[in-house]
């Protein structure tokens, strides 16, 4: 009997981050484009053989990518803008990614709601769509040479168009008839590999809220391709969400079978009944592929046997609940990670055995597991009934405490708050501060990183960092910057520097997860209830309020930001575990007010990243996300000003929340949009103050003092001075400390311009 244990991708990037590590050498020109070919060749079959070891039947190809997969497909379609056409195809592909001396890169974003961003596409009608295969048919015959009979991945033709852009802004999706002869060109080809095939076509698109006009488009679509040959499985796939309307199309073409995520998808149930109906193939999406916890075999069986009640079980085949892309790879290279916390953990390569044993156990009963799978087995029983009960994870102090919270706002209304604080507080109209950072010397990285290996000893740290301190209020005193902050020099990460406080968090050695290109991140993660143990920033901020008769910002990361940008326990409800960091927030800034910090900034960075794909969840999340930011400067008196920072510019959709959050003032990115977006600020009647960036910190470009005057006399058509901070678009920490004094400067200069013209 065939175990039908299938994976929907795997993660490319290397096990020590190889791939990242030969292309910069690539890009930096210190080694061959063979050298790169070369180790690509050796992961796609490392990759492989992991998914073969652990017992994968369906191994997945063409899931590997030196970039982006929608870039490849880009390529396969021959869709290259114009600006690219006379490019060799070695130049060709990392231009089009990032750019070179003659064109800008395209435009990159963020792959639904996860931390991979792939390459917007950008469609044009003049285009000359025509089938370049050959990536696709060289692996195969790559993975055949190994043994390894693979199904084939591809991105699908409507998610491809849904995510692409027009350069004449109309609608991708009249290009539908254009791009859809290729795709069956190409499913002729793949046809020719073998005797059967089984190809993969990911659509999540199908997950948003869908136009009835992408609807509409499915069943064509999938008719058509579904006829192109009679050797051919073809698997329809979707992640991260229900995609019942599409199912309910999906279920009346030809095609083999359907792909669901039953994780972050739970609704996905209620087409089982259709799905069975149709006699279709369901590949069930069931080991996380986007956090970093050993699944719970035992839940995942009574699942799959609930499943199977309704779909005839031989239908069934047992998978990730999306590309294995977004986790980590392997746990071998974890050697400090405390032991009993190691157990709860499974990265991409352990997910791989959890698919497997699950499948043999659904499919052959227990009995089938051979003795290695066997002890995985039972140690998942095991960490998984330790996870229950462990005293790391549960606190009960913590449980109470969120139990009988209270203390929901802070006192008193922002009309009152913002005249008592303005009578403190003696800051001019147009005031100027920054967003927190400023340059992170290799000087400071250094003594950072020998701080934690301890080369040096915690007196030297300090000196050090107090130097930076000292040296970074001088400079904004001398410029003549208003409200000053201490430049975060103690701070690698905004959230790790937290984690690393924080009673609960837990930090990997090698749990990196491509966030683009050969960018990795490495997310803390929370595995237990979250306390704080002592003040985490009160010193540094206290110090640096000693040295300055200025007022010193105190700056925190927001509880929804600290949330959204770590892997988070899968055993408590999101906002739950939110609302435990937001309570450890509030006891921090109580802690800075008690030693005289007047303004204190809770960054909200990734606010809007965690917002849901689907409209009908989205109050939810906005409720407790506000709730959430409040809790945190609920602590705050009344005469404490509580700034935040968002570094995105479309406000929109979500004025009234921001509002709703109630920070005195907010700091924002609209410097590369003059001031069209700040217009709905005036449109909803906002009242808080507002710091809209006068200047782009993600180029090294110095902005003049006339290019500054202009921007902030654009500001003041929309806002009046009285509610306008000015400050650049985001923390300084990526930039050199040459172009920020500059630019800085010229900052002071253009508000000081504007405020004499104004007498
Ligand atoms: N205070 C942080 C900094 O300046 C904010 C960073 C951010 O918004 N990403 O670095
Ligand atoms: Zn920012």
């Amino acid at each position: 009997m065939s175990r039908k244990s299938y994976v929907i991708g795997f993660p490319r990037i290397g096990e020590q981050r190889e791939l990242k590590k030969v292309l910069e050498k690539f890009w930096a020109k210190k080694c061959s484009f063979n050298e790169v070919e070369k180790l690509a060749k050796e992961l796609k079959v490392r990759h492989w053989k992991y998914q073969k070891d652990a017992g994968i039947e369906y191994v997945s190809l063409n899931d590997f990518s030196l970039y982006d997969n929608i870039l490849d497909t880009a390529i396969m379609l021959n869709a290259i803008p114009k600006r690219f056409k006379n490019l060799k195809a070695e130049e060709l592909y990392f231009s089009m990614a990032r750019g070179n001396k003659d064109s800008l890169a395209m435009e990159m974003t963020k792959w639904f709601n996860t931390n991979y961003h792939y390459i917007v596409p950008e469609l044009s009608l003049d285009d000359e769509y025509k089938l370049n295969a050959s990536k696709i048919i060289n692996e195969y015959k790559e993975a055949k040479a190994q043994g390894i009979k693979a199904k084939i991945n591809l991105i699908g033709p409507l998610t491809f168009l849904g995510l692409s852009k027009r350069v004449d802004n109309k609608d991708c999706f009249e290009l539908l008839h254009k791009i859809l002869p290729i795709y069956e060109q190409l499913l002729e080809e793949i046809s020719k590999l073998d005797e059967v095939v089984t190809v993969q076509i990911d659509e999540p698109i199908f997950v948003k809220d869908n136009e009835p006009k992408l609807l509409s488009l499915i069943k064509p679509t999938y008719d058509r391709l579904s006829i192109i040959t009679n050797n051919m499985k073809i698997i329809v796939t979707t992640y991260f969400e229900h995609s019942n309307e599409a199912t309910k199309v999906l279920v009346n073409t030809p095609i083999w079978g359907i792909g669901l995520d039953f994780l972050y998808g739970k609704e996905n149930i209620e087409c089982l009944e259709l799905i069975s109906k149709s006699n279709k193939k369901l590949i069930v999406g069931l080991v996380d592929g986007r956090n970093i916890w050993k699944n719970n075999i035992q839940n995942s069986l009574e699942l799959l046997s609930n499943i199977s009640k309704i779909v005839d079980k031989e239908s069934l085949f047992i998978s990730s609940s999306c590309s294995l892309l977004h986790s980590p790879i392997t746990l071998k290279y974890e050697e400090k990670m405390d032991e009993n916390i190691k157990t709860w953990i499974s990265y991409a390569v352990e997910k791989l055995d959890e698919i497997n044993i699950i499948s043999k156990i659904f499919f052959e009963g227990v009995n089938s597991l051979n003795e290695n799978e066997s002890k995985i087995y039972e140690e998942n029983i095991q960490a998984n009934h330790n996870r229950k009960t462990s005293e790391i994870i549960h606190d009960k102090k913590v449980q109470n405490i969120v139990h009988n919270y209270s203390k929901f706002q802070r006192d008193g209304k922002y009309e009152d708050r913002i005249k008592l604080q303005k009578e403190i507080l003696k800051y001019k109209d147009l005031a100027t501060t920054t967003i927190g950072s400023f340059p992170q010397t290799p000087e400071v990285r250094l003594a950072r990183s020998d701080y934690k290996k301890k080369s040096i000893s915690k007196d030297e740290y300090e000196t050090q960092m107090k130097n930076y301190i000292d040296d970074c209020i001088s400079f904004q005193e001398e410029c003549g910057l208003e409200i000053l902050v201490h430049g975060e020099p103690e701070r690698n990460d905004m959230v790790e520097y937290f984690g690393e406080q924080l009673k609960g968090y837990g930090f990997s050695q090698n749990g990196w997860v491509q966030s683009y290109g050969s960018r990795c991140v490495k997310p803390p993660f929370i595995y237990g209830d979250i306390s704080r143990p002592k003040a985490m920033t009160v010193d540094w901020i206290s110090y640096a309020q000693s040295k300055t008769a200025k007022i010193m910002k105190g700056m925190l990361t927001g509880p929804v930001t600290i949330l959204n940008w770590s892997f988070v326990r899968d055993d408590k409800p999101r906002d739950e575990v939110s609302m435990q960091i937001a309570i450890a927030l509030s006891h921090e800034i109580d802690d800075l007010q008690k030693a005289g910090i007047k303004i204190i900034q809770v960054d909200e960075a990734a606010f809007k990243e965690g917002y849901p794909l689907k409209k009908e969840k989205i109050k939810e999340y906005e409720n407790w996300a506000v709730r959430d930011f409040k809790i945190a400067v609920s602590s705050a008196k009344e005469q404490t000003q509580i700034h935040t920072h968002m570094c995105y510019s479309e406000f929109n959709d979500i004025i009234k929340t921001i509002e709703n959050m109630d920070a005195d003032v907010i700091s924002i990115e609209t410097a590369r949009s003059g001031n069209e977006l700040l217009k709905i600020f005036k449109e909803v009647g906002y009242k808080q103050e507002v710091g809209p960036g006068v200047y782009d910190i993600h180029s090294p470009r110095v902005p003049s003092v006339e290019e500054m005057v202009n921007q902030i006399k654009l500001l003041l058509e929309v806002l009046p001075k009285e509610q306008l901070w000015i400050n650049p678009d985001c923390g300084l920490k990526t930039r050199k400390w040459e172009e920020t004094k500059l630019s800085l400067q010229n900052m002071v200069e253009a508000v000081n311009y504007i405020r004499k013209e104004n007498t």
